[in-house]
């Protein structure tokens, strides 16, 4: 099989002006950036009442290697063109740190990737430099603050805000800053996150408008005083330079997949201290435009699709019509308690085994009033016995499941998926409800989420984080939704607790406000805000060859 650079490579990309036709976007509307990649100025979009339906790609509890859910997102977008729907995919932008570690680039693989994929994975349209950019005004700033004389009585340990760089980099994970005596500054502990987990890139991720942007901007809490009184962005004055450093990323950025059709790739918060979701202006641009939206969330169905719902589709008002729970042989085979060097080998009892993790998330999307259709996402070395138990599980969960090929061979191969999904997302979800109503009490949603998604017996909350979310609510900040911070792998917070652990307990170990993106973050076991690179980190493999080309991105 041809790398995912070689089939891109061999891809004929059309001018974006003439993407931008098909989706419909008038040349006064387009922001071209290069050949191939464009930005949309929503203001002169005509749109009138249109309102596309909604389609979210989620998955089980996925490898390290991840399940799927980009590529069958492309692949489903793909499909629904083939059999003559007007579709608009929505993305995250990728961050530069899986494409140098372990997991890779972000736009799909195989014959279901989004173009031109490695700009798209490395610098793109510069969004990431301006959150980055804009993140580190606001540090500057509050330093530089305390330096003049801290008129505002930041307490120097009580500093939130940190720094960020758009790298795994687990050497600034932790640093002592200002050094070097008077003239710059006085000392303090503090470090870096990877721009991805920085709540400006969540802020700008459920922002509806720049106005909207800056006033969260504005909320966003960056430190304490003695008397523990919070310090505002706006209080250091910082806010409006940094809308400035916004105002283009803002915008959504629109380029084609492999098979020409529109995407728009925007925004990509973090899935653990943020909601993991492409922007809601892309989003809801896009329904403006399409019929058909597909768009992904990050991890698996736990985390991602709790906090679409609750989280994005609570914020922007959307209601998702159809849900996608992608599915893998190998997966499955792990949550059936194979181990990862074993996975390439057939075993059918294994995949039946793992089946529980795929039963719990159906039930879990059901509680959205959502029933959703299994992508079985065909891997080369799937034997037919595997695939064949996967689609009489799910069938026996209550869900339609399809075997897709779209990897291997793009829309043909995602047809029937997109048949049914259609079909779904025509007779709507009437039933879709958030898990919790906004009013709920910060430490009763935290304890719905964990009994009902992740099926904990117990969940521990300690007197001092209850009494934190008391004082939050009396802030004001009671109606926020919780982000919980768990891992990816396991419904608990043991990453080795896999398949559908039941028993356990939610130990909820910190809460954080991120009072400009509007929700409150549960951590939950550790939490990763700036990942390491693994010893043999694929930077390694990533190269120019003699003809300048790109090689070892995937
Ligand atoms: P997710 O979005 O769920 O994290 P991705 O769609 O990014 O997953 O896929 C993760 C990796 O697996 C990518 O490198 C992709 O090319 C690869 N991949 C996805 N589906 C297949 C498949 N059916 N066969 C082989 N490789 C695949
Ligand atoms: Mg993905």
């Amino acid at each position: 099989m041809p790398t995912d650079i070689e089939i891109a490579r061999q891809a004929t990309l059309i001018p974006i002006t003439d993407v931008a036709k098909n989706a419909g976007v008038p040349d006064e509307a387009l922001i071209p950036y290069g050949k191939y990649k464009a930005k949309i100025d929503r203001d002169l979009l005509q749109t009138g009442d249109k309102q596309g339906k909604l389609i979210l790609v989620t998955a089980i509890n996925p490898t390290p290697a991840g399940e799927g859910k980009t590529t069958t997102s492309v692949g489903l977008s793909d499909a629904l063109h083939r059999i003559g729907k007007k579709a608009l995919l929505c993305l995250r932008e990728p961050s530069l740190g899986p494409c140098f570690g372990v997991k890779g680039g972000g736009a799909g693989g195989g014959k279901s990737q989004v173009m031109p994929m490695d700009e798209i994975n490395l610098h793109f349209t510069g969004d990431f430099h301006a959150i980055t950019s804009a993140h580190n005004l606001l540090s500057a700033m509050i330093d530089n603050h305390i330096y003049w004389g801290n008129t505002l009585e930041i307490d120097l340990r009580r500093v939130t805000w940190r720094r960020v760089l758009d790298m795994n980099d687990r050497a600034l994970r932790q640093i002592v800053g200002p050094l070097g005596g008077v003239s710059n500054g006085f000392p303090r502990e503090t470090g870096f996150d990877i721009t991805v987990a920085s709540e400006i890139m969540a802020i700008l991720c459920l922002a509806t408008d720049l106005a909207d942007l800056q006033k969260r901007m504005g909320d966003i809490i960056i430190g304490y005083r003695r008397d523990k009184t919070p310090v505002f962005c706006r209080d250091v004055k910082a806010d409006s330079a940094m809308t400035v450093l916004l105002k283009d990323a803002i915008l959504p950025n629109l380029v084609q997949t492999l098979e020409n059709n529109p995407a728009f790739l925007h925004g990509g918060p973090f899935a653990n201290i943020a909601h993991g979701c492409n922007s809601v202006i892309a989003t809801s641009t896009a329904l403006k435009m399409a019929d058909y939206v597909v768009t992904e969330a990050g991890f698996g169905a736990d985390l991602g699709a709790e906090k679409f719902m609750d989280i994005k589709c609570r914020a922007a008002g959307f209601t998702p019509d159809a849900v996608v729970l992608v599915a893998t042989v190998r997966a499955l085979k792990m949550n059936g308690g194979v181990a990862k060097k074993d996975l390439g080998e057939p075993n059918v009892d294994a995949v039946r085994k793992g089946s529980v993790n795929l039963k719990r998330h159906i039930e879990n999307v059901k509680k959205f009033g959502v029933t959703p259709t299994i992508a079985i996402n065909h891997f080369y070395l799937d034997t037919d016995e595997e695939l064949a138990v996967i689609k009489e599980m799910a069938e026996s969960f209550g869900a339609d499941a399809v075997i897709c090929k779209h990897w291997a061979d793009g829309s043909a191969g995602a047809e029937e998926l997109a048949k049914i999904v259609a079909a779904k997302a025509d007779a709507g979800a009437p039933d879709f409800k958030p898990l919790y109503p906004s009013e709920m009490g910060l430490a009763d949603k935290i304890t719905t989420i964990a009994t009902e998604i992740y099926r904990a017996a117990n969940v521990a909350i300690p007197a001092s984080v209850r009494s934190q979310l008391k004082q939050w609510e009396e802030m004001g900040y009671g109606h926020f939704p919780v982000c919980m911070a768990k891992t990816q792998y396991s419904f608990s917070t043991d990453p080795t607790q896999l398949g559908a652990p039941e028993g356990h307990e939610i130990a909820i170990r910190e809460v954080r406000l991120s009072a400009g993106a509007g929700f409150v973050v549960a951590i939950c076991g550790e939490i990763m805000t700036m990942p390491g690179l693994p010893k043999i980190p694929s930077a390694e493999n990533i190269y120019l060859d003699d003809n300048g080309q790109i090689e070892g991105l995937f």
